[in-house]
């Protein structure tokens, strides 16, 4: 908690727009710290889709509570809202649960569908986590990721958009009872000092050393977003209707945390990976099995089936080489290999 601790929130409240901005661990402690500060547990629902990294998922069964998947969208590949009210009425009409907090996710970087979100959070007077952790740096409009919701979270895990050398993460909010709760939880639910303490909490400091790394890459990072823009631009310029290339809807910007097209099916994408992985080009999958589908969630009950959309995408979808210095010269060469 040294001094470039209180410097980066500052800074990173500034960026986003928000009065708070509280740092810890990492991303996935970031998203477990509102959800204990807002007293989530058992009895609890809470809503995400299945398509994103297991840490949206898994702080909810850590704390006890229940969550509840709903499909994504075919083009944004992020929750989807019409299937979210649909969802969280079905949830109130069975009376076993209580609806208690939507975490939509920014996957690959672009924000969720907010407007639709914030309507339905009204309704049905839930609270909204964004899980930002690949978000930050995109936005809607003039919003910046990080500020939707009641609260947001994200990650400085190297491999971000924003990245340190190791692990960290922060919370972004308004509230500042919620940002009192966070303090303290962060140090072990502290009260007026660490061996006072009023709630159950974390060990979920991050390291002054990583603070230091973001607050000297944090100069540059608004010139690799735009950097980013670009290599995403090329790359769908230049691939051909051999694969679907995302949409990004006016209004929005992507912070294009991974560059994620789409094949016909399993065997078109093993294909042009293979091709990829001859010519030396890596590529990844994000995400080949949807959480619905994990072991770690068998006893959900959910079956094959239930999340359609993400299942097909999941079976579709590979990532290209995708970073702010990637030169045109290269992408030029993937495109080709893809398109041939
Ligand atoms: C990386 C990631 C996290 C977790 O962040 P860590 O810093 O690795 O704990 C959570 N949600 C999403 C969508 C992520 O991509």
């Amino acid at each position: 908690m040294g001094p470039e601790i209180k410097e980066m929130e500052a800074q990173l409240a500034e960026y986003v727009g928000v009065k708070h901005c509280v740092s810890c661990s990492s991303g996935t402690d970031a998203l477990l710290m509102p959800l204990l500060a807002w007293d989530v547990g058992p009895g609890d629902a809470v809503f995400t889709t299945p398509f994103t990294f297991i840490a949206t998922a898994e702080v909810i069964q850590l704390l006890g509570a229940t969550p509840i998947f709903v499909d994504i969208d075919p083009k944004t590949y992020n929750i989807s809202p019409e299937l979210l009210d649909e969802s969280i009425a079905q949830v109130i009409e069975a009376g076993e649960l209580n609806p208690k907090v939507v975490i939509p996710v920014d996957l690959f970087g672009l924000p969720a569908d907010y407007a639709a979100i914030e309507l339905i959070e009204k309704k049905y007077d839930i609270k909204i986590l964004e899980d930002a952790a690949q978000g930050f740096g995109g936005q809607i409009d003039d919003r910046l990721a990080g500020s939707f919701g009641d609260a947001a979270s994200t990650s400085f895990f190297p491999a971000k958009p924003l990245g340190c050398y190791g692990d960290g993460g922060a919370i972004f909010t308004d509230d500042d009872d919620l940002y009192e709760k966070l303090v303290s939880v962060r140090v072990h639910g502290k009260g007026g000092d660490k061996y006072d303490n009023v709630r159950i909490g974390l060990n979920g400091r991050m390291d002054t050393l990583q603070a230091a790394i973001v607050l000297e890459k944090f100069t540059l990072f608004p010139t690799e977003v735009k950097l980013r823009n670009k290599v995403a631009d090329q790359y769908s310029a230049l691939l051909s209707d051999r694969v679907v290339v995302p949409e990004v809807s006016s209004g929005y910007t992507s912070v294009w945390a991974q560059y994620s097209i789409l094949a016909k099916d399993a065997d078109d994408r093993a294909s042009l990976q293979a091709k990829l992985k001859e010519a030396g080009i890596p590529s990844a999958v994000y995400y080949p099995k949807p959480l619905h589908q994990q072991t770690a969630f068998n006893h959900l009950d959910y079956k094959d089936g239930d999340f359609p959309v993400s299942e097909e995408m999941s079976q579709r979808i590979f990532s290209l080489p995708m970073h702010p210095y990637l030169e045109t010269a290269d992408i030029e060469k993937i495109c080709k290999v893809l398109n041939s």
